[in-house]
């Protein structure tokens, strides 16, 4: 999969601010029909254990 890099380090698929999951998927945030980035989200997010 392409270079991710996300700074969201309290996920478990995060690894030095890069993400290795092996594939991720990016849903709508809130709404039906995203214009921003912030109306969107990662949704294979998993936290640390
Ligand atoms: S799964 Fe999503 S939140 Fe977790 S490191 Fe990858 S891109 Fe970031």
């Amino acid at each position: 999969m392409p270079n991710i890099k996300c700074t969201v380090t309290e996920c478990a698929y995060n690894s030095n601010v890069m993400c290795d999951a092996p594939m991720i998927q990016v849903n709508h945030c809130g709404t039906q029909n995203s214009h921003t980035s912030e109306e969107t989200q990662c949704d294979t997010f998993k936290p640390k254990a």
